[in-house]
This record gives structure tokens, sequence and C-alpha cells, in this order.
């Protein structure tokens, strides 16, 4: 394959090239050429399979059984999806394969596939405009915090904090101070919503934003965001929704009907890409029109002729925010999957995710604590309040149920719920599943009840007894990994 330079800074349609898209063809510095083979491990097929094999069964995963981890959609993934995240036509692509090539374009599609996407995504959540860059959920809030920075820095705006409620995930606060900015925290109402006379205190000209989750961590949909964000655009901020949890509304109400500036989702919880153990993960983030100037760079335009391109030309772009374009395999994934689902198929997941929650919630109800005890939406939180009392904390519940081959619950997350278990079915669980969890569940309070002390010996399924996490973290011993 030959690759052709550019020496002008525009392709003869007027797009300007960017450098990075065209490598400069130079020989490869001959000292950096292996002079003998390297010496590649010989191993057979059924010896390649048993390693992986075993690797694969040391993680516990949706595949084998029911995952309820709140914040995180655990949802099943079809496998369907890695297949077409596999096709050749895709995988085989360089990153940096030039826009123009002699005899054809061959990232067209590729480009076209980024910038559907883009337009779904922006259908689905009521936005203008998305960047597909950021490669987790956390590195699209930093993206938006940086949008919002950009935004404020030209309007000549000195802004000095972002206001997050003690409801919305932990990387939100996490994610506005890398930015530069004070985080300003607001508490929950005894309804489990943002409190509007608390909000009304600490908002001023200082206020870059407000970063809301919704629904919160606690499960609840903020039924007053009309509300916070009339406030917030008066006082001149910009609000931010973390859409991680989209799962819950999707084609139900859209963050940019509700008055959102920016807001990122979870390719990886909501659009079907399994995730866990740190990736690959896909935070797209999505702006209104006002803000679109300052989105990363690159960006895929569609030319007059209908043909895509890559656009660098953007003066006020807050710049690179990751290498090329994402996570493109779950991008892949996230497009196939809406186009799987189509429009009703969405609403449909949202709807049975939320009526699965609200199930086992009500089913709970008479047994474990329930702080926030409204309908919720996708996940909620109980409290092991009244087992505590015996001895018996929610982190010794999350033991004993590894022995009954189910995941743990989120545990002491909410930070705001004592004894917090954050419960997250998902929409594809069967009624047999939720209900084998519900009379699980039932029957370890029961056993809280009768003999607390037993649970200090859970999980005894596993191949190693119960982790002491203090000296784990405490006392880290790399050698015993070896
Ligand atoms: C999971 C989650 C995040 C962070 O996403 P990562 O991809 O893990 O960085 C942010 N906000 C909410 C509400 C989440 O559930």
């Amino acid at each position: 394959m030959e690759l052709i330079f550019k020496k002008s800074k525009k392709d003869r349609r007027g797009t300007i090239l960017p450098k990075c898209d065209v490598p400069p063809a130079q020989k490869i510095n001959q000292k950096y050429l292996r002079t003998i083979e390297s010496k590649l491990p010989n191993v057979s097929e059924p010896e390649v399979v048993r390693h992986f094999t075993n690797l694969a069964k040391l993680n516990f995963n949706v595949d084998e059984n029911f995952y309820p981890l709140g914040s995180c959609t655990m949802k099943y993934n079809p496998k369907f999806l890695e297949k077409a995240a596999t096709m050749k036509y895709f995988s085989d692509l360089h990153p940096l394969q030039p826009q123009i090539i002699k005899g054809g374009m061959l990232t067209q599609g590729a480009l076209e596939l980024i910038w559907n996407l883009e337009n779904l995504l922006s259908e689905i959540t009521g936005m203008d405009e998305f960047t597909t860059h950021p490669m987790a959920g956390a590195h699209g809030e930093l993206t938006g915090v940086m949008l919002m920075a950009a935004y404020h820095k030209q309007k000549g705006n000195r802004r000095t904090h972002i206001i997050i409620p003690d409801s919305g995930h932990g990387t939100n606060p996490a994610s506005a101070a890398i930015a530069g900015y004070e985080v300003k925290s607001v508490k929950t109402s005894a309804k489990g919503l943002l409190d509007i006379e608390e909000l009304k205190k600490i908002l001023n000209e200082e206020t870059a934003g407000l970063m809301l989750t919704c629904p919160n961590t606690l499960g609840i949909f903020e039924s007053q965001i009309k509300e916070i964000s009339d406030l917030t655009h008066k006082a001149g901020g910009l609000m931010y929704y973390d859409g991680a949890n989209l799962n819950a509304i999707m084609g139900k109400a859209r963050p940019g009907d509700l008055g959102f500036d920016i807001v990122h989702l979870n390719l990886h919880k909501t659009f079907a890409t399994p995730h866990g153990a740190g990736g690959p993960g896909s935070g797209p983030v999505g702006v209104k029109k006002y803000l679109t100037e300052f989105l990363p760079i690159s960006r895929v335009v569609k030319r007059a002729d209908g043909t895509f391109a890559l656009d660098y030309d953007k003066p006020l772009s807050i710049g690179y925010i990751s290498p090329f374009y994402g996570n493109y395999g779950v991008l892949i994934k996230a497009y196939t999957y809406i186009l799987l689902m189509g429009k009703q198929g969405l609403i449909d997941a949202s709807e049975n995710a939320v009526i699965n929650a609200n199930y086992i919630k009500s089913k709970l109800k008479n047994y474990y604590d329930i702080p926030y005890p409204e309908n919720c939406l996708h996940e909620f939180v109980i409290s092991a309040t009244k087992q505590a009392e015996k001895g018996v904390h929610a982190i010794d519940i999350a033991k004993a149920l590894i022995d009954k081959g189910i995941h743990p619950p989120t545990v002491y997350f909410p930070l705001n719920v004592k004894e917090a278990i954050m419960i997250e079915p998902t929409e594809t669980e069967s009624k047999e599943t939720l209900d084998e969890f519900i009379n699980i569940m039932i029957e370890l309070s029961l056993l809280a009840e009768k003999n607390p002390d037993i649970f200090k010996n859970f999980p005894k399924t596993t191949s190693v007894s119960r982790l002491d996490e203090v000296k784990a973290a405490k006392d880290m011993n790399l050698a015993s990994l070896a």
C-alpha cells in the first residue's frame, strides 16, 4: 500500500488535512530492526485454550450468573455485537490510514459509522452534536468540564466552582477537581432529591456549572430538573448531565429537552459493551449548539458530495483528549446495538430495567431498611442497618451472596446511605432469576437474625478464603501474585 502525501494543507475538496493523518513514509531506522528471530513461546492449541479458559474462569461474569452491581448496568450483551466489532473491514483498519488513498477511500465506512452514531446519540439525548473520543465515563466528564471551562473563558467569565449533589457519582467531583475547579457539594433532601434551598445558597457568579447524575445514585429521577437548570442558567452556569445511567430513561426523556447543555453517556453500560476490569469503555459527550466549536478534534464532517472526512481545523477546540477517535470497537458495538434494538427496543429496555428494579425493591421492603421508599428507576438502595444491629454488615451480606453464585451488589455507596447495598438488576434478567435473588436475600436476612456469627466465614466456596481487606490494602505483597 502506498501512502500519498499532500504538501498542501487542503485536499481537493477543500477539506483541511490533518498533519497526523498522513505519517511520513520513513524507512524504519536499521538500528531498530531485529537481527535474530524472536523467541515466541511454542505451545499447542489445547495449552492455549486451557490457559485462556482458566484465566476467564477467574472472573465472575455475566455469562455465568446474575450480576446486580448497582451503578454499573451489568446487562447481558448479545454476542452478535462482538462479531460486528471484529469484522475485518473495521478491525484491519489502521487509525493512521489516510483519508485519501490512491485508487479509493478505504476509511469512508468507518467515518460514516462515527457520523451516524454521533447523530443517533444526539437524537436519543436531544443534543446537537456528539464527540465519540472520551474513553470512559469519567473521561467524558473531564471532557465535559473542559468544554465548560472553554466556554467561560471565551465569554471572559471568571468561574471558580462546580456544584455537585452528594447523590452524584463519585467520579463527578474528581473530574471537576482535575479540571481545576473547586467542588461545592449540595445535600440530598429526605426525598432523595437535590435540596433546592441549599442550591440557592451556593449558586453565584462564580458558578461554572452544575453536574447532575440522573437518575441519581439512589436510583431516583431528579424531578426538579427544570427548576435546577433555570436557577443554574440564571446564575450564568452550565448544566452537565451525567448520563451513565441512561439505561433508565432511554426513549422516555431527553437531557437536551430538560435544559442540559452537556451530557456524557457510558456506551459500556447502556449500549451493550461489557465492562469491568478497566475497559475498554467509551464515554461520548454531547453538547448544545453554542458549545460545538469547543469539541475535541478531530471532527467527522460530511462534505457536500456526501463523502466523509476528518476535520482538525477547529481553532476554539479544547484539542485532543484521546489518541485518534476513541475506543472504536466499542463504537461499533453501540451503533450495532442501537440499530438492532430500534427505537421501540430501546424504550422496552428502559421500561424493563425499571420494572425489574421496582419488583425486587418491593419484595425486599419487609426484610431490609429502604431509606428512600418511593418508586425507583433502574436501581435502588437498601440498607443493612437492621442486620448490622446483629453484627451482620453490608459487606457480610455481599460475601454471603458470592457463595450463592451471585455477584454482590455495590456496597457502601452512595455515601449518604449507611450500610448501603445498591442493586441494579438490568432488563436482561428473567423473573425466575429475580425471584431466586429475592429469595436468597430474604434467606440471608433471616439467617442474620438467627445466626449472625456465621457470616464472618463467608465466602466458603471461593478458592481463597475471606480477604483481609485492610491488610491487603496496607501490606501489598506483590511477590505472592507471581
Ligand atoms: C459508571 C459511572 C460513571 C463513571 O464511568 P467510568 O466509565 O467507570 O469512568 C460516572 N457516572 C455514573 C453515574 C456512573 O454510573
